[in-house]
């Protein structure tokens, strides 16, 4: 029974030392320390955290879904070039003040490019 529990808590862990993860990159990293699941577990694991509200998945344009902690709440600046995701601090309160709504979590992605693309161009 204490199985069950056990890989959520190895995802936490992982997404504590890394900010964004895919699926595969969650494989890899258990498997390095000596824990081989299979996706199907990863999966359903990913979907409990997920409604439990303890992490977030996130679509950044064309790239594979990433996930990440939902605490320390902040936005991300994605880089349309290269790609390159970076964690902004949160400046969208406007989502408190929706009438007649009450507002759960949201998710704000700015893009444009990074420093090292803007050089480049
Ligand atoms: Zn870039
Ligand atoms: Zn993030
Ligand atoms: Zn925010």
């Amino acid at each position: 029974m204490a199985r069950v529990a056990v890989l959520p808590q190895k995802i936490i862990s992982q997404l504590e030392k890394t900010h964004l993860l895919t699926v595969g990159q969650i494989i890899e990293k258990l498997k390095k320390s000596g824990n081989t699941y299979n996706k199907t577990s990863i999966y359903r694991a990913l979907e409990k955290l997920e409604i439990e509200g303890k992490i977030c998945k996130e679509n950044f344009g064309e790239s594979e879904a990433l996930y990440e902690l939902r605490k320390n709440h902040h936005d991300h600046a994605v880089c349309t070039n290269c790609d390159k995701v970076v964690a902004v601090e949160c400046h969208d309160h406007t989502n408190k003040k929706i009438p007649g709504f009450q507002a759960d979590h949201h998710h704000t992605t700015i893009y444009g490019l990074c420093d090292s693309c803007v050089k480049k161009s």
